[in-house]
């Protein structure tokens, strides 16, 4: 692994890089960041955390792109346990202007509590109170998939604080902190997602991963508030976007803190360091006749190589041109039971010959893929398995080695318990430090 890109798509905003490692983005029109990134950490299976991460940030168009790039001599050191996680986190703004809240109870006008510091959640001098949340803006457009956790956080005013738990609803109408009223409220369209005790006298801590992604997408207008149980007489207060005391007032903002992660590959390339001989792009396969049925299974897999400019291989019929033949083959009863496996071939199509773990000692010129006939579990067409298998014996022809540490890797052999039926940024970049790519 050389470097994690993560794409910000910023909705206009300016990004910048600061000297502490973190990212801030601002309005065009503006001097307050709406959200910020924290400086990224990295840590291995063994819990061995590494802070020596270098951030660097390009604007590419209406996109930024920002590079993490690990210290190697860390990644490669031989205590390190894979795989390894980079973790940053980054949080909303804190900044009164990117919050929007209040809170209503029976008997209430329009904006009574518009603009207070704190709000009130649960059964206050005999009405009860329930309260309106959101953020303006949400950092980061990142793919959902890369998103560990997302945490919303509401801090206790002290005095006020019992343990009683507090249920979080997604809402979908539309709602205005300086019109929403109780009566108003009632009408509202929204749904009970769970609930949660306090963190000591402190805080509030809810998860919000489902809730975090459909804010992004529009598609709920914030969260709302209340006691579990309403029919207890007991209250809870708590600061809003408007607090402004203390040192540093923003500290008891709501927020939400997103963690989200980027596996890495310990293993790139042979143990030998030996390649196919030509390179990898502007390159034919063949498609055995035993293989068609899985032709566009072997397309699939091709495709995922091919992101990122990785690799370009186009499909030919004229197997002289191939450097990659796929088959549907009976390999011997007594050979191993492989559902595929990979040959290598030097320029006189003879099998280059392997290391005692099974490597190529030489480059190839060619390879040949057997999906195995005679396999214990036999591939089917058009199965995410059979992509998935074909898609890593072509790693293979590409010069990667197995990845059994990484369970995200193609590479993972799938006895050990590989969890991705696709190709993943690890693997082409693996390939691309093979080639020099
Ligand atoms: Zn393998």
């Amino acid at each position: 692994m050389d470097s994690i890109v993560i794409r910000l798509e910023t909705n206009g905003l300016n990004a910048f890089l600061n000297d502490d490692k973190t990212v801030s983005l601002y309005p065009s029109d503006s001097e307050t960041a709406v959200f910020h990134m924290s400086a990224p950490y990295m840590y291995d299976t063994a819990g061995a955390v590494c802070h020596e991460i270098d951030v660097s940030l390009a604007r590419v168009e209406d996109e930024y792109l920002i590079s993490y790039t690990p210290d190697r001599e860390w990644l490669e050191d031989e205590s390190r346990v894979y795989p390894v996680v980079i973790d940053p986190t980054v949080s909303t703004s804190t900044d009164t202007s990117n919050i929007d809240d209040t809170y209503v109870h029976p008997g209430d006008y329009a904006g009574q509590h518009y603009g207070e510091t704190s709000f009130k959640v649960g059964n206050y001098q005999g009405k009860l109170n329930r309260a309106f949340l959101r953020f303006l803006h949400y950092p980061l457009e990142v793919d959902e998939n890369n998103i560990i956790e997302a945490w919303l956080t509401l801090k206790m005013v002290s005095g006020t604080t019992t343990a009683n738990p507090i249920s979080i609803l997604e809402v979908y109408s539309a709602w205005q902190p300086g019109t929403i009223t109780w009566n108003s409220h009632l009408n509202m369209s929204r749904k009970y997602i769970g609930h949660t005790s306090p963190v000591g006298t402190s805080h509030y801590s809810f998860w919000v991963n489902d809730l975090y992604l459909n804010a992004i997408n529009g598609q709920n207008t914030g969260f709302m508030f209340c006691y579990l149980d309403e029919g207890i007489n007991d209250w809870n207060q708590l600061y809003s976007g408007n607090y402004n005391g203390g040192s540093v007032p923003g500290l008891l903002r709501p927020s939400i803190t997103i963690t989200y992660k980027a596996s890495s590959s310990a293993s790139v390339g042979f143990s030998t360091n030996t390649k196919l001989t030509g390179g990898v792009r502007g390159r034919r396969y063949y498609v055995g006749m035993t293989a068609e049925d899985f032709a566009s299974d072997i397309q699939y897999a091709i495709n995922g190589w091919s992101q990122d400019n990785t690799i370009s291989f186009s499909r030919t019929s004229v197997s002289t041109q191939s450097v990659m033949d796929i088959y549907f083959m009976e390999r011997s009863p007594s050979m191993d039971q492989a559902r595929a496996y990979t040959l290598y071939f030097n320029t006189s199509k003879q099998e280059v010959p392997n290391n005692s773990e099974g490597d190529p000692l030489y480059d190839w010129y060619y390879c040949q893929i057997w999906i195995n006939k005679s396999a214990a579990e036999v591939l089917v067409p058009n199965t995410s398995t059979s992509r998935a298998t074909i898609a890593h014996e072509m790693g293979h022809v590409f010069g990667l080695d197995e990845n059994n540490d990484n369970p995200y890797s193609i590479m993972c052999q799938y006895g050990h318990g590989r969890l991705t039926n696709n190709v993943q940024d690890c693997d082409r970049n693996g390939v691309k430090r093979i080639y020099g790519l």
